[in-house]
């Protein structure tokens, strides 16, 4: 390569060691770090771009705590967060659970994720977070005094999220058109685009510039460009996923109108400039509802039951999607519907009510039921 890369080892190995240099005493307690960093997969195949890449941006958490009890009272707060983020911003629905122990981060004791399905029936790992109970603090000797003068090792745990939930938001929302970024998220929520001709201009730039006053505080763009034809900027601004534009011309200055166009459906309508900043609001949470709404349904209608071997192999053929299967939580059941069916158990969903059900692989009694599915 033209440019030198200087590759490190994983954050636990390249950090704890100074880490335990921190951690004095109970009192030094709880730690967290945050980070971003870019992270290199030495063996690799398959890429698939952005969701699956050599390279991927990613943001680290890395905690500490003196007991087991505060470590573990983490994983809602940590995974509230990350469901906050997908789903309100965004807007992609997900099943939370915890990954079986074949899936489990190496080093942790447990490891919960949340699983997104893509429009293709794929499913796709979206943020996690492992409880890595003393393993590392032992390995790395990150040691404290307690409160009673005893030396404890620390109680750890480490999260991500990574760009590739970007590439989960794009394939989820996207359409022949392009991408469609819903509004909270989109670093441009309206554009507006005035539609001129010679005469016309300058009194219609200049209420096209009253209109985007009206609207501060929300990102907007005014489109004025005068090399493109009004087409020309559509078509760029539905590309680049802008929830909403404003299309101002002539007649609708002589009406004090203006047209919106929603990128998620489509819609048009025109209203009145008075009530113009209301409006845009009210239609861009709308778009936002819908977005999350239209993943929300695509995911509950893609996802089936399977109750035995032979259907959970079916339904994935057939249909792909993802499919609930009861699991006793045994590792061989695993490898045999591994093996089965070509896909993997996602993880178990959390707040299951328990259910008078077998395991679909070995017949025991089997209360919960895990998420399973393909993915890339
Ligand atoms: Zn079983």
């Amino acid at each position: 390569m033209d440019e030198k890369l200087a590759i490190r080892p994983t954050s636990e190995s390249l950090m704890y060691e100074v880490v335990g240099r921190w951690i004095r005493s109970w009192r030094d307690m709880p730690m967290r770090l945050n980070q971003w960093n870019n992270v290199v997969r030495w063996e690799f195949k398959n890429p698939v771009f952005i969701l699956r890449s050599r390279e991927f941006l990613w943001n680290e958490g890395h905690s500490l705590f003196a007991t087991k009890e505060e470590a573990d009272a983490e994983c809602d707060r940590i995974m509230g967060i990350y469901a906050k983020i997908t789903q309100e911003y965004l807007a992609l629905p997900g099943y939370l659970g915890k990954k079986s122990k074949s899936e489990t981060f190496p080093g942790a004791e447990g490891t919960y994720s949340i699983e997104h399905l893509l429009p293709d029936g794929k499913a796709i790992q979206g943020p996690d977070w492992h409880s890595d109970g003393q393993n590392f603090s032992k390995a790395f000797d990150i040691a404290f005094i307690d409160k009673d003068g005893n030396k404890q090792y620390a109680y750890q745990n480490t999260w991500a999220i990574s760009t590739r939930e970007i590439g989960v938001m794009l394939a989820v929302h996207g359409d022949d058109k392009g991408a469609v970024v819903p509004p909270r998220l989109a670093a441009i929520q309206v554009v507006v685009v005035p539609i001129v001709n010679d005469e016309s201009k300058d009194a219609v730039l200049a209420d096209a510039r009253k209109l985007m006053a009206s609207l501060a505080g929300l990102r907007v763009r005014l489109d004025d460009r005068d090399n493109l034809t009004p087409g020309r900027k559509f078509n760029e601004w539905e590309l680049k996923g802008v929830p909403l534009r404003v299309e101002f011309g002539p007649r609708d200055m002589k009406e004090g109108q203006a047209v919106l166009v929603r990128r998620d459906t489509g819609g048009k309508r025109t209203v009145k400039l008075a009530s113009l900043p209301a409006e845009v609001q009210e239609e861009l949470e709308a778009i936002q509802r819908n977005l999350f709404q239209r993943a929300s349904d695509f995911l509950a209608n893609n996802t089936r039951d399977a109750a035995s071997l032979d259907e959970l192999k079916a339904t994935l053929t057939s249909k792909g999607g993802l499919v609930r299967v009861h699991w006793c939580g045994d590792a061989q059941c695993e490898g045999k519907m591994k093996t089965a069916a070509g896909g993997k158990i996602l993880n178990v969903p959390l707040g299951q009510k328990p259910a008078q059900a077998k395991c679909i692989s070995c017949g025991r009694d089997a209360p919960s039921f895990a998420l399973y599915g393909r993915t890339y």
